[in-house]
């Protein structure tokens, strides 16, 4: 519970932008992951004057403050795990200027990455990163998760447009870091060291952006391989060859057979695996990479290739996918989306070994991929409540990791570390760089309370 005293100051300060109602905060409670801690209290400022006067005071109270966006994480990032105040930025939504003659745009962290997609859609410009979430995740939690999607195998992530932010510090000092300048290299490089912070460091309070030009065009193909290990060994030889196309989204068999149970796509039930590959740029460039990728996928024991005649066809295509995570649900109570990356070419062994892993424990499991990124979401199907059954999850989850790391590959691609993986920190960093990390933390937040109790 908050001291009367903090308490009293924040009404003062925000009025019924604070709530310690039981119903409230339960919503605040969880994210998208599957564990749930109850903050004492919620706030909603409106100002960067405003999130520094909560900083100054939660600081010298020593109150934890977790940010949160639209709380669609997946690893539990934005949950109260040491309870205190919740500071939610949905009401800091404002988009500040475009200017796509310098090709930036200064938003709030509150934006939707979608209604920036659509205030920039009249201009010819785009935000690059779009994660699965774009529809309802905000740019605070886009930048303090270091979002990926779809397209970032050819346009990067989050950490690649964000040129500059104001940030309030554990203290209640507003700094900023970075410009609005694409090139600059002026001081330590602090906005990427924000992106992905997960709210540990600091709050956010403002965002300068990259945009960049829409191309000419986009073509998509569907790709129906007859066995899992073709399909992905016909990613790494794609992007082994120079070809990078904007997206390359694997489903497997399980998926393929879940959507079909589901929504009937009349996608082939026998395929071991497919793909949906896009590229995009000038016409004469995605004739010619479409070509080449169609050429490559043949020597793949290929079942058949589908090409999207127009935007219609494409968003048909792209239907399967989009319901890939959804229709999961209908497997089982609780579906587990991990989040492991390995470098492209390991991307055949590493699905082996997710196989071979949920297969030894009985599991069902079926596996989707940014795969032309190695990033794959192994999702496995339980009920939470089969005490036997979710140890085994568990398990099979540190052995994915582990083999993971064995292949030289990462604990997240996109999802982020959170109260989901930080227990496995250690099997991809040492202790001196744990330290680092300690230490920087350590410099910024000495009091401890920007989202404690997470993977720092
Ligand atoms: C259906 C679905 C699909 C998804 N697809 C993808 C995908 O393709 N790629 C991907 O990368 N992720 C994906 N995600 C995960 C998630 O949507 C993203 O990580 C997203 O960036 C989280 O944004 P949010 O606004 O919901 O942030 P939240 O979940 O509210 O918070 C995330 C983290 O950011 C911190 N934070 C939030 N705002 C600030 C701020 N202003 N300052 C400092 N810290 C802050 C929080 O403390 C927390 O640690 C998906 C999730 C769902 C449910």
């Amino acid at each position: 519970m908050l001291e009367h005293a903090v308490k009293s100051e924040l009404i003062a300060l925000l009025g019924d932008r604070f709530s310690d109602e039981p119903e409230i905060l339960t919503c605040y409670a969880y994210d998208s992951f599957l564990e749930e801690s109850m903050p004492d209290a919620v706030i909603f400022p409106k100002t960067t004057d405003e999130v520094a006067k909560i900083m100054a005071l939660a600081n010298r109270a020593k109150v934890p403050v977790t940010a949160r966006g639209a709380g669609t994480s997946v690893c539990g990032a934005p949950i109260a795990a040491e309870h205190g105040i919740v500071l939610c930025f949905s009401k800091m939504d404002k988009i500040m200027e475009v200017n796509t003659a310098d090709r930036y745009v200064v938003v709030q962290p509150g934006v939707i990455n979608g209604d920036l997609q659509k205030v920039l859609a009249p201009s010819g410009f785009f935000f690059p990163p779009d994660p699965g979430s774009m529809n309802f995740s905000t740019i605070g939690g886009n930048v303090a998760l270091n979002a990926g999607g779809p397209r970032c195998l050819k346009y990067g992530v989050t950490k690649d447009y964000v040129l500059g932010m104001q940030v309030v510090l554990a203290s209640g000092k507003v700094v900023r870091f970075g410009s609005k300048n694409i090139k600059d290299v002026t001081g330590y490089n602090f906005t990427s060291l924000f992106c992905g912070s997960e709210g540990t460091l600091g709050m956010v309070t403002e965002v300068t952006l990259k945009v960049i030009a829409r191309p000419e065009t986009t073509q998509t193909l569907l790709v129906t391989f007859a066995d899992l290990d073709s399909t992905a060994r016909a990613v790494s030889d794609i992007i082994g060859s120079g070809i990078l196309p904007v997206s390359m989204e694997l489903l497997d068999k399980m998926t393929i057979n879940a959507i079909e149970d589901a929504v009937q796509m009349g996608l082939p039930r026998e395929a071991g695996g497919t793909l949906l590959i896009e590229v995009d740029g000038s016409r004469e460039a995605c004739d010619r990479e479409r070509s080449q990728i169609v050429h490559k996928v043949k020597e793949h024991n290929v079942m058949a290739v589908e090409e999207a005649e127009d935007e219609a066809d494409r968003n048909r295509l792209w239907a399967a996918r989009r319901a890939a995570y959804g229709v999961f649900a209908k497997i089982a109570p609780d579906i587990l989306s991990e989040d492991v990356t390995v470098p492209v070419s390991k991307v055949p062994e590493m699905i082996r070994r997710i196989y071979q892993i949920t297969e030894k424990y009985n599991l069902k499991a079926g596996v989707l991929a940014h795969a032309g990124d190695g990033n794959m979401h192994p999702l496995i199907c339980a009920d939470r409540k089969n005490k036997e059954e979710w140890k085994l999850v568990k398990k099979a989850f540190r052995e994915i990791f582990v083999a993971g790391a064995e292949l030289e590959g990462t604990l997240s691609g996109e999802h982020g570390i959170g109260l989901a993986k930080a227990e496995f920190l250690p099997l991809v960093m040492d202790q001196e760089s744990r330290d680092f990390m300690a230490c920087i933390k350590k410099a910024v937040d000495p009091n401890n309370i920007l989202n404690p109790g997470k993977f720092v």
